[in-house]
């Protein structure tokens, strides 16, 4: 690998390595990486390309092939036989909270939850995740500043608070609450508590106006929350369709957290396009969502891991175990199901706490106990993945390239993997990730490199350095 000279005072600065070389002469023209010796999982194909080659320029990949690619003023990067893929992407994040929502309602703030993203969002990309779409917190200002390239991070497709009626999934309000009370996660619009067309019309356009790629809804109910029993529906057709109607006047979607026939029937009535869970759902509405072409979003980790044993979730009630143990069985049959009838899915980890710091395994347990094809579990975290984020249309703030393939004119998200994850989906544990660029920059790098960069800035995170090659 080519050492780049950095500019005087970059070493010192963090957030001047943030930003492309910045040199001199022939380094006019855009900085240039060359991959050379890798095998290319492109995100599509069950087939890798061997020795292949990619090269990008800026942030873009430019070429793609399977012979020599003769750029003679490039940085080199040796893979020596790993593989290059996309990087990853997580579909199902709540980048803002550490322990869930109760912790941050009880014992922090905003400033805290700001830290914590930056933490969790450096850690995904030490793990190989490059864009997380964010399924609900008050992450729109967080996002803007990673588009900025202010906070380094993966892409961010937020989703903005999620919206709830009273009683619902995200109403973590007091028992002794009246109507029009706010509680503290409101408070932080991690989520809007809005009963009513009016109500929910008003939430929605706030997430949008302030840069909400999709809308979270809160369709039916869940296994934590104390309010919404599993069984019930949330938000009626009119209210669900006056949200989905200002999601699509500004050309974008709605997807819904729902487990049961009923509540994702009438999120589908209502025009949603994405049903996070689903877990206990019937067959014939698989059917209807292959039908419908709306997409499926699973947790893995969530349904089969840890609800598989509720024993261990020590602060489950008897009742929440019981919740936990009917959509474990749920959910390892819808999965069955989606894969039968081929549904567009996409992964998401929905994971807290110390699962944050393995994010593939929501991949991985997909691929194990369900699929048992790494190609298509592959895919959901790649090329299905970027489908999906693509419903957001005009909303989708990365429009200069393409996202989850390896592919010219795509954005430089690139990951190389000591192992070939086609053959063993274990190869994407963070350990074999061995180097990680997002957007043409270089956030990981551990390759045996004598040239590979020393600077190493404090941070939280144990493996992670910024810095051009
Ligand atoms: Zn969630």
């Amino acid at each position: 690998m080519k050492k780049s000279c950095f500019v005087a005072g970059a070493v010192a600065s963090f957030l001047l390595t943030m930003v492309p070389h910045l040199g001199t002469a022939q380094e006019d023209a855009p900085r240039q990486v060359l991959f050379t010796n890798v095998n290319i999982f492109n995100g599509v194909d069950g087939e890798l390309m061997e020795n292949g080659s990619v090269l990008v320029e800026g942030n873009l990949i430019k070429t793609v092939s399977a012979d020599a690619i003769d750029a003679p003023d490039a940085y080199m990067v040796d893979g020596e036989g790993r593989t290059l893929m996309p990087g990853l992407i997580d579909m199902h994040s709540h980048l803002c909270f550490r322990n869930g929502m109760l912790e941050f309602r009880d014992n922090y703030d905003q400033m805290a939850a700001g830290a914590y993203t930056a933490i969790a969002m450096q850690d995904y990309l030490d793990q190989g995740f490059t864009t997380a779409r964010d399924a609900g917190c008050n992450i729109l200002g967080v996002a803007k500043a990673v588009n900025n390239g202010i906070i380094p991070g993966p892409r961010v497709f937020p989703s903005g608070a999620f919206l709830s009626q009273t009683g619902g999934h995200a109403d973590t309000g007091s028992f002794n609450d009246v109507p029009g009370d706010v509680d503290d996660l409101e408070a932080h619009m991690v989520g809007f508590i809005a009963d009513g067309v009016p109500e929910v019309t008003k939430a929605t356009r706030h997430n949008l106006r302030a840069g909400a790629t999709q809308i979270k809804v809160m369709a039916g109910g869940g296994v934590a929350s104390e309010f919404d029993p599993l069984h019930m529906t949330q938000y009626s057709l009119d209210e669900m369709k006056a949200i989905v109607g200002v999601a699509e006047d500004y050309g974008t979607y709605v997807h819904v957290h729902a487990y049961h026939d009923r509540s994702v029937n009438r999120a589908i009535d209502a025009g949603a396009r994405v049903i996070e869970h689903n877990f206990l759902v019937s067959e014939d509405t698989i059917i209807r969502m292959k039908e419908e072409g709306v997409a499926l979003s699973v947790q893995a980790v969530m349904s089969l891991e840890a609800f598989g044993n509720p024993e261990s979730i020590t602060f489950f009630s008897a009742d929440q175990k019981a919740k936990a143990t009917k959509v474990n069985k749920g959910a390892q049959q819808m999965m069955e199901w989606a894969v039968k009838h081929d549904l567009l899915m996409v992964t998401g980890g929905d994971m807290f706490g110390p699962d944050l710091v393995r994010q593939a395994d929501n991949i991985i347990w997909f691929n194990d106990k369900v699929a048992k094809n790494p190609h298509l579990s592959l895919k959901t975290a790649t090329s299905n993945a970027a489908q999906v984020l693509g419903f957001s249309g005009e909303m989708n703030p990365y429009k200069e390239g393409t996202l989850g393939t390896i592919t010219e004119g795509g954005y430089a998200d690139i990951i190389l993997i000591n192992g070939n994850p086609l053959e063993d989906i274990h190869a994407l544990k963070r350990d074999k990730i061995d180097f990680v660029m997002k957007d043409g920059l270089v956030h990981k790098n551990w390759l045996p490199d004598e040239n590979a960069p020393a600077f190493r800035p404090a941070g939280p995170s144990r493996d992670a350095y910024f810095g051009n090659l």
